[in-house]
């Protein structure tokens, strides 16, 4: 099989409500959409999805590579995942968004061209997946009354931004879980937000709340830090701004410095590292988590997929599609409130009108 054509075009998607995060507000996102041809009639679909301050790329530079990109691709076989792979970081280090759009279109043409749905294509863990609902950081009680209009559109586990205040963090913390009873499942993501000894100091505020696990408490860079935060914590801690590619994976596992690992296709470059990240967790008897970042139905259904294929990732924060409105993307999966099935169609399953 060979690649004929790759077009690309922007995209832009407003969420429903801005999303507050303890780096600031967050009011839509654009993203790169990947159109991938072959001479078999095939066709798949990718997405970039870059957010500057976690992935350090941009619409710009995604834009700019994908064209690239498209001139060594031209001619190649989009079945040669690992080859696909080492022409893209022969020519550019890093860039892993636009790395993941291209990643994702091959990964769609290959299981479409196996007869598959993506997620048996990469081993077919179990299609029902359920994914968790992020609540945006704010005044306690408006956190609680945002927890509680998800709970009645049936999600079941939430996931609390904190890390601005970690005094108001305890607050919203009690807040939140003396509104919502005690059967939802809630975990926190400080998103770098706290010290070291901030995130020791809360941690028994958490546990007494009954938080199933804290995300990245301390500055992504910070590992010694995230290693004493890990050690001195009760509950499980789990990396994510702290780990981009396969790489990073191997070394905080290797120093032990966390109890996870949060993958984003676009922070890692597509499905094929985050297997390796998924393989390095597993071997290291460690959690992995799947997150997204702004993107649409195309790259996060890719992320859906992956968690289906593989039963070492049992934490799933694949959120975004549910807070956006979309209607000439289509496909991929049904959902009632956070529980996911995905659609037994050929590839990632997604339909776009108007490429
Ligand atoms: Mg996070």
């Amino acid at each position: 099989m060979k690649i004929t054509d790759i077009r690309f075009k922007k995209a832009s998607f407003r969420f429903k409500e801005p999303v507050h995060v303890a780096f600031g507000i967050i009011e839509g996102y654009e993203t790169v959409i990947i159109r991938m041809d072959t001479d078999q009639g095939i066709t798949g679909y990718g997405e970039a999805g870059p957010l500057g301050f976690v992935t350090g790329d941009s619409l710009d530079t995604c834009l700019a590579i994908a064209e690239d990109f498209k001139a060594g691709f031209i001619g190649e076989d989009p079945l040669t995942i690992e080859r696909i792979h080492q022409i893209m970081d022969a020519m550019y280090n890093y860039n892993t968004s636009v790395k993941a759009a291209f990643d994702i279109a091959c990964y769609d043409i290959a299981a479409k061209n196996a007869g598959l749905p993506l997620y048996r294509y990469l081993g077919g863990f179990d299609p029902r997946i359920e994914s968790d609902m992020t609540i945006s950081m704010g005044e306690p009680q408006k956190m609680a009354e945002d927890c509680l209009g998800w709970i009645n559109k049936g999600f079941r586990i939430l996931k609390l931004k904190l890390g601005d205040d970690v005094v108001k963090d305890a607050e919203r913390v009690r807040t939140v879980r003396n509104a919502i009873g005690k059967d939802i499942v809630l975990r926190i993501d400080a998103n770098q937000g706290w010290t070291p000894k901030e995130a020791i100091a809360i941690e028994p505020v958490l546990r007494e709340n009954n938080i199933e696990l804290i995300e990245q408490p301390v500055k992504a860079k910070d590992y010694t830090g995230l290693k004493e935060v890990k050690e001195k914590s009760i509950l499980p801690v789990v990396a994510d701004e702290s780990i981009h590619v396969p790489e990073d994976a191997a070394l905080l596992a290797n120093m032990r410095a966390c109890d996870g690992f949060n993958i984003k296709l676009m922070k890692c470059g597509g499905i094929f590292p985050a297997l390796k990240i998924n393989a390095i967790a597993e071997a290291n008897h460690l959690m992995t988590m799947i997150g997204c970042m702004g993107e649409s139905i195309i790259a996060n259904t890719a992320g859906m997929h992956l968690a289906a294929a593989r039963r070492n990732i049992s934490k799933i924060d694949l959120d975004v599609t549910f807070m956006t409105s979309c209607d000439w993307i289509t496909g991929g999966f049904t959902a009632e409130g956070g529980s996911i099935t995905l659609s037994e169609e050929p590839g990632i399953g997604i339909h776009i009108d108007q490429f």
